[in-house]
């Protein structure tokens, strides 16, 4: 298994995205409070951790957190929108501070529309740039993208651009939007796709990403619209290979454990091949519609192979030495995990969000609010509260942002 960990390291950010689902809070880290949770996910065996955001580069302590990480023994990503990588000394700096990885987000080639994405001028051109910054520092350089309303239509074309433009890109990440927190929840009839609508552009891209050799993950798409490339559902992998995922927090959920992987099913999958190994709709917030759900009739075990025999992938152990021993423990974690969303009430649909169980047992704080975090998320509220007038965009509700009891307004 290779488990893998988030730290948020702040959650301010220099882009204003429409359908950010981890928009301001007044939480901060210091160096200690993401020591702590770094020190964590190496007691907890993880393989890597992830820092992210907000922008995690706004973070002055970054360098030293990702030097600390990699000591511990850690392997580390950093997911950027690429603005401040786009400087070449800033590059460098975390090049030697140790990272040797980096997920740049690009929600579009076309300009106009990675521009409306983004609520900010002139994003594209820096976020390519630090793509070229990062190779020429030899980090390598994974490309992020949020399937949404705007870019569902022409997947493909971006991945056409990238392999020509940067051959040196091999893998390649789509989450589809996750329309149940921050601006994407109150903004989802602006941003959240119908599946029917990046079917085929989705289809032309990892197509195209298979014939040239490239790798890919594909996360919060359920089976039936993943084609000939089931096996690259994030959610069917760890399905498969038992795994879980921490997230902290910077805001008042804190530490998020899941474990289970399972999502919206209608009666419609109760006949599909791929159920027991499908993570569903992702519908958390209500954003998408399960009638768009058909079943599929395509070899399972053949999928759980493909994953099982990469070797390719980081968390190849050659854990399981025979199909059969790996379908004991499957069957085994598949009762488990049963219980436990019955324990929670959730047998027929996932979209309560987070809950209290999901909690990580002695979990560590997660950053802190202080008064001078709340002064500054309170002006950085009011300066996108500024920017989302004269749009359409609706501000997020401040409910899951901010500590109970606390009124930054
Ligand atoms: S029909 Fe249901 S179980 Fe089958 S692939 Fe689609 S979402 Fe998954």
């Amino acid at each position: 298994m290779a488990n893998i960990g988030y730290i948020q390291v702040v959650r301010h950010c220099n882009h204003f995205c429409g359908f950010c689902s981890n928009p301001s809070t007044p939480y901060t880290h210091d160096f200690d409070s993401m020591r702590v949770l770094v020190d964590d996910f190496v007691e907890r065996d993880y393989f890597g951790v992830i820092l992210t955001g907000g922008e995690p580069t706004l973070h002055p302590e970054l360098p030293r957190i990702t030097a600390y990480a990699r000591e511990q023994g850690l392997h580390v990503r950093v997911i950027t929108n690429g603005h401040r990588l786009a400087d070449l000394d800033f590059c460098r700096e975390m090049a030697d501070a140790g990272l040797t990885l980096v997920h740049v987000s690009v929600y579009s080639t076309r300009p106009d529309v990675e521009e409306a994405l983004r609520g900010a001028k002139d994003t594209l051109p820096r976020a390519l740039q630090a793509m070229e910054n990062a190779d020429r520092c030899g980090i390598e350089v994974n490309v992020n993208c949020v399937i949404n309303r705007l870019n569902a239509d022409h997947l493909d074309e971006t991945i056409r651009h990238h392999i020509k433009e940067r051959p040196f890109i091999r893998h390649f990440v789509w989450n589809n939007l996750d329309p149940s927190m921050g601006r994407a929840e109150v903004n989802q009839a602006r941003f959240t796709p119908r599946l029917a609508d990046f079917e085929l552009s989705l289809a032309r891209a990892l197509r195209l990403l298979h014939k040239s050799g490239r790798s890919f993950r594909v996360e919060k798409v359920p089976l039936c619209y993943m084609g000939e490339f089931p096996w690259a559902s994030t959610e069917t992998r760890k399905i498969v290979k038992g795994e879980e995922r921490i997230v902290h927090f910077l805001d008042a959920k804190q530490t998020v454990r899941q474990r289970d992987w399972e999502h919206v099913y209608t009666e419609g999958c109760g006949v599909c091949s791929l159920r027991l190994i499908c993570g569903g709709l992702f519908d958390r917030g209500g954003g998408y519609d399960p009638g768009e759900l058909t079943p599929v009739f395509v070899d399972r075990d053949q999928v759980v192979r493909h994953i099982l025999d990469d070797q390719a992938d980081p968390s190849y152990r050659n854990r399981f030495p025979s199909f059969e021993s790996w379908q004991a423990d499957f069957d085994l974690r598949a009762a488990e995990s049963r219980a436990r969303r019955e324990a929670r009430g959730l047998e027929a649909r996932d979209d309560s969000g987070p809950s209290p169980e999901f909690r990580a047992e002695g979990a560590p704080a997660v950053g802190a609010v202080t008064k001078r975090g709340l002064r500054l998320f309170t002006s950085k509220r009011r300066a996108e509260a500024r920017k989302a007038e004269g749009t359409d965009l609706a501000m997020e509700s401040l409910a899951a942002q901010v500590p109970p009891e606390t009124d930054p307004d």
